[in-house]
């Protein structure tokens, strides 16, 4: 059951009355990013009600102690957290000595609004005055997609009844607290302080990993739009500057304090210099101004949204959704930085601690390699490559020895920084999605020179891992995985998940197949590999018997593969069962209940067909769709989207629509009740996926684009861009007929229903 309190519309979210029990969701839904840094939609002004303040810097992060409750050998000795860092957008503003605090104040009206089109977040109130004053206030704000280190605010105020006394108090606030701590250590020293006239910069260091950043703040106060020269008077005490402006506003005239702010890392600057480059982007910020900065801006996401634009017509629930889900998509990752990463909340919240999950090769790796340039999806190949020490270190840490590679669960510089038994040391099936993100970007890109370059010994590393990992069952005379958490992470410690034995065996040949094309094709590459890897051809023949020799459970009477062994002992009531209020089960059930009951958190075996669809008949997709479908609760953001694609393809469109809803407006009907907590960034992707892959059908065949397209019900027609082989293919699907225009420079070979079709250069089919 859906939470929506947001209004409809193709291109804005919108909240249009204040509801103090919504502000901590809509700060998350309102939450704005630049790829560089991100921050949840806070108010600027002081807010005494409940809210979850957060503003955070791409890749900055600190490693937090573990917390168990008993250790367990082999756990990692920290959790990385993305850093809530010193608070830049802070205004204390007084009116007639009164605290402006919608907490406490009357408000006659509110409205806020985020235009996706243009990255601008509007927000407007009316509020009146214990003395009867009344003043209309409107903010805009942005992050630069422009200028990575630049964000401003325009915060006017307009007396409408009476004239006013107006103190407004810009800040930088260094006394930041992370939410989720884990034992309240101080995560930012904070160094150095600088303050010039309107500019003023603070300088701290994370403890521990030593990251050094600048926030800064450049303010200027304006009357009906022009200068007042007025220079703030600065009061520094501890880790907070502020300065203060004072002015006499007249009835009906407008006060606006214009604030540029944001952050500089040494991840990007030398740390002696990262004082003075904050000085000059501020400067450059004010000379160019509000205005040329927002122009900026906005043509930066014109950009964006040109190659990456999903547009449905007759269906604006739809249509609004899908955009939300592009639009905080671009907003975590540009895609500019190879050493970033996609954490599954973005800049939106701290749960899962920025870091990186499966989430990427898994969801993400597909969104961006076609709306953005191979490069882009390259460079999330290659963060994998610069860790794989660190994978060979993380599975020799767990006993396996010779070069096999165990990527983390969860990470920031390659090493694990999860520790929960089940998902560190369980959920090996992460290996499984780092390899097939390879397969997937060659298949996609036809890019045949990054195996050679470095896949191969990352899938050399992951399959010595798998072959180690396995062990021959005498009774059932096949290779077995035991003690693993699959996908499905309601279900723990079970042995022969299919899903982690299928891709297991799956990596093992795709190891073997890309040795042997690369010593056929690429001969110094592999001289190179084997000299670095010392591979051995007996292990290749090893890993083929091991994979030849897997065991997949499977039930001849249902004839079914099974999750994992004993499945089908479970009480088989399917969610039909479960009462609404009980709902999610994850807020409501006792783990131990959770484990024995039938229920699927997210796509487990569904998430393997999804993959290998091409090794199964739809007959037989379509049985196993059948029987788990039904006990499936989708209590991870990342599940709706794959069975949304999987019921398109057989052809139950109405199915795949309302999974279509589930999926795309996941937080912006708050299905899991936990939008609070920020937003499901990494399953966005899968919503594109929905559509493009759903709906629109797209695979790669053969080596050859195929479309088979299918239109819910709800839609009068629907249109989709991807970038292919780097040229622009658009592609529009009304009932009655597919459209495609092509924009590449040579002719383009399609599979349109089956049918193949060549379409020349600009040309339209
Ligand atoms: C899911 C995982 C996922 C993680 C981060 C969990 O709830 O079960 O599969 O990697 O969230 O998105």
């Amino acid at each position: 059951m859906n939470q929506r309190f947001i209004t409809l519309d193709p291109w804005k979210i919108i909240e249009d009355s204040y509801n103090p029990n919504h502000i901590k969701a809509a700060e998350s839904l309102f939450s704005i990013g630049n790829g560089a840094m991100g921050q949840r939609a806070n108010f600027e002004e002081t807010y005494s009600g409940p809210s979850f303040r957060g503003s955070y810097v791409a890749g900055v992060y600190y490693p937090d102690k573990t917390k168990v409750g008993w250790w367990k050998n082999g756990y990692p000795q920290y959790f990385a957290k993305v850093l809530n860092a010193p608070n830049w957008i802070g205004i204390n503003v007084k009116i007639n000595g009164q605290e402006l605090d919608l907490n406490q104040l009357e408000v006659l009206q509110f409205h806020r609004e985020l235009d996706m089109k243009t990255g601008v977040y509007t927000r407007m109130a009316e509020l009146r005055l214990d003395d009867g004053t009344e003043v209309q206030l409107e903010v805009k704000r942005f992050l630069s997609m422009d200028e990575d280190e630049v964000g401003a605010i325009h915060f006017s105020l307009t007396p409408c009844n009476r004239a006013v006394t107006l103190d407004l108090e810009p800040y930088l606030d260094g006394d930041v607290k992370n939410e989720d701590s884990n034992w309240d250590d101080p995560f930012w020293k904070h160094t150095d302080q600088k303050v010039l006239a309107a500019f003023a910069a603070l300088k701290s260091h994370t403890h521990k990993t030593g990251y050094e950043i600048v926030t800064y703040m450049q303010t200027q106060l304006l009357l009906n739009g022009l200068p007042t020269h007025q220079f703030p008077k600065n009061r520094e005490t501890g880790h907070k500057i502020t300065q203060h402006y004072s002015l006499e506003c007249p009835q009906n005239e407008t006060a606006t304090l214009i604030k540029f702010g944001g952050y500089l890392s040494d991840r990007n600057h030398p740390k002696e210099k990262l004082m003075s480059e904050a000085e000059k982007i501020a400067q450059t910020a004010h000379t160019l101004g509000w205005d040329s900065l927002l122009r900026k801006h906005i043509a930066a996401w014109d950009t964006i949204w040109q190659t990456a634009d999903i547009e449905i017509q007759g269906d604006i629930e739809s249509q609004q959704a899908i955009r939300f889900n592009i639009f905080h998509l671009n907003q975590t990752y540009s895609g500019k930085d190879p050493g970033l990463n996609i954490g599954p909340k973005g800049f939106t919240g701290e749960k899962y601690g920025g870091s990186t999950y499966w989430d990427t090769e898994a969801y993400c790796l597909p969104f961006y390699m076609a709306t953005k340039s191979s490069k882009v999806a390259r460079n999330l190949l290659q963060y994998r490559y610069y860790h794989l020490e660190a994978a060979i270190k993380n599975a020799s840490l767990l006993g396996f020895k010779g070069g096999a590679a165990l990527y983390p669960m969860v990470t920031m510089n390659g090493e694990e920084c999860h520790n929960e038994w089940e998902i560190t040391f369980e959920e090996i099936h992460r290996n499984g999605a780092i390899a097939y993100a390879m397969y997937n970007y060659q298949r996609y890109t036809n890019d045949r020179t990054y195996i050679p370059e470095m896949g191969l010994e990352v899938l050399l590393g992951i399959a010595r891992f798998w072959a180690q990992r396995v062990n021959f069952s005498a009774r059932l005379q096949r290779f077995v995985i035991l003690g693993v958490t699959g996908p499905n992470e309601y279900e723990n410690n079970v042995n022969n998940n299919w899903y982690t034995n299928y891709i297991a065996a799956w990596c093992l040949r795709f190891a073997v197949e890309q040795a042997r094309a690369v010593k056929d094709n690429f001969p110094d590459d592999y001289a190179r590999i084997i000299s670095k890897t010392k591979l051995h051809h007996q292990e290749l023949d090893q890993w083929q018997n091991i994979a030849d020799q897997i065991y997949l459970p499977y039930d001849d009477t249902r004839q079914l593969y099974l999750q994992q062994e004993g499945f089908l002992d479970k009480e088989l009531n399917d969610v039909n069962h479960l009462p609404e209020n009980e709902r999610p089960i994850n807020q409501h059930w006792s783990w131990d209940r959770i484990l024995r009951s039938p229920y699927i958190k997210q796509a487990d075996v569904l998430q393997g067909f999804y993959f290998f669809e091409n090794d199964f008949s739809k007959e037989t997709l379509r049985a196993h769709y059948e029987f788990y479908e039904p006990f499936t609760v989708h209590e991870s953001s990342l599940s709706p989207c794959i069975h949304a694609i999987l019921a398109a393809r057989l052809d139950k469109i109405e199915e795949a629509y309302r999974l279509y809803l589930r999926t795309t407006r996941l937080d912006l009907d708050d299905y899991n009740k936990e939008v609070h907590e920020g937003l499901h960034i990494t399953s966005m992707a899968g919503s594109w996926m929905s559509v493009v892959e759903g709906f629109g059908g797209m695979r790669i065949e053969e080596g050859m684009l195929s479309l088979d397209p299918k239109i819910p019900e709800h839609w009068t027609s629907y249109s989709f861009k991807i970038n292919y082989q780097n040229a622009p293919l658009h592609v529009r699907v009304t009932r009655e007929a597919t459209t495609l225009t092509w924009f590449g420079k040579h002719e383009l070979k399609v599979r349109l229903k089956g049918q193949i079709k060549s379409i020349l250069a600009h040309e339209a089919a």
